[in-house]
């Protein structure tokens, strides 16, 4: 249920309807924004309480949120979630979010190097595996804390916000300590209790579609974030498991505008886990943006042929480049800035 407070309520009368709303044994999430202030109210919402709240002075309007998730819905929060990182680099305003880097990191020069190489490519935030999720126990899991060192230099050293993926509550405390964004992993959409560390963390999580997870599930699962207190919530779209072999995960296009529509917050594209095959990086990247997404996550190796996870949709520096301009002349079709990077039109 949302409550729309009555313009000039004082933090005393907003207060006063917070108090009302915990006794009721729910939560109160408050929202103060420059037009209006609205307090969420989480929990079941009977009619009653509904009636209840109209009554109370200061309250302009009560309205049931209809959809099971509750902060993550446009019915709660009609403007877009703009997430801010360091070095002044956003998510989801005007300005597309690209992260790019390894899959995982291998060494401290593969990631400096990698970092200087997306950035003057057009990159603004650099991604790179330190606990990798790995069908096989006995492929290739990542070097763990010592690789979360190598990311932070290597971004401090190019001036760009760090994000990777943290599996396990072990790792909470180190991830957030060298990471700007904490990447909850696709197979880990549904692990509750990750998500819910990761909501009282105070730092902004990416949240990978799973495999076979529904757009409801998924939202429900940033419900599970947000409802722990964490406002900075990014959504990722990174493919599906589907009847088709033909390539790794099928990228869920429609996905794109149906989270924005249903959610306010900003939305990733991963067409490199989406597809599986690095041909077809460059295309479904493309694709995203023009259907709405507010960035990419591309994985780029120097030496994908030899990469220890990911080889085969792993972009070279050079693809990297032509990628970006690329995207850069859609970015420019739907009104989208990517800075520093000239547009040339896609080879067909
Ligand atoms: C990754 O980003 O390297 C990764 C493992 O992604 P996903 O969780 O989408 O498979
Ligand atoms: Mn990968």
């Amino acid at each position: 249920m949302i409550i729309v407070v009555s313009p000039g309520a004082s933090q005393e009368d907003i207060q006063l309807i917070i108090s009302r709303i915990e006794e009721s044994g729910r939560q109160a999430h408050l929202s103060q924004g420059t037009e209006r202030t609205i307090i969420g109210v989480i929990g079941t919402d009977p009619p009653e309480l509904q009636d209840m709240f109209e009554t109370m002075t200061h309250v302009e309007s009560v309205h049931r949120v209809t959809k099971p998730y509750k902060l993550v819905s446009r019915e709660f929060k009609a403007e877009r979630t703009i997430v801010q990182l360091p070095y002044g680099v956003t998510v989801g305003g005007n300005e597309l979010a690209v992260m790019a880097g390894p899959c995982s990191i291998e060494n401290e020069d593969h990631i400096v190097n990698t970092a200087h190489a997306v950035k003057a490519a057009g990159a603004n935030i650099l991604r790179g595996g330190a606990f990798k999720p790995r069908s096989s126990p006995y492929a290739f899991r990542g070097l763990g804390d010592e690789a979360l060192r190598f990311l932070s230099t290597a971004g401090k050293e190019t001036g760009m916000p760090v994000i990777t993926e943290l599996m396990s509550e072990r790792d909470l405390e180190s991830v957030c300590r060298y990471a700007d964004i904490i990447q909850v992993g696709a197979r880990n959409m549904q692990n509750f209790m990750l998500l819910d560390e990761v909501g009282k963390a105070k730092k902004p999580v990416m949240l990978k579609r799973a495999l076979s997870g529904q757009i409801e599930e998924w939202l429900l699962a940033a419900e599970y974030i947000m409802a722990q207190g964490n406002p900075d919530v990014i959504l990722c779209e990174r493919g599906i498991r589907t009847f088709e072999t033909a390539y790794r995960n099928t990228f869920d296009i429609n996905a794109i505008p149906l989270a924005k529509e249903l959610s306010h917050l900003p939305v990733i594209a991963d067409p490199s886990h989406g597809t599986g095959k690095r041909g077809l990086v460059q295309p479904v990247a493309m694709a995203a943006i023009a259907a709405g997404a507010d960035g990419l996550m591309i994985e780029v190796h120097p030496n994908p042929d030899h990469a220890l996870s990911d080889g085969a949709q792993s972009l070279t520096y050079s693809e990297f480049i032509k990628m970006m301009r690329s995207v850069s002349a859609i970015a420019t079709a739907v009104e989208r800035s990517l800075s520093g990077v000239k547009a040339t039109a896609a080879a067909r």
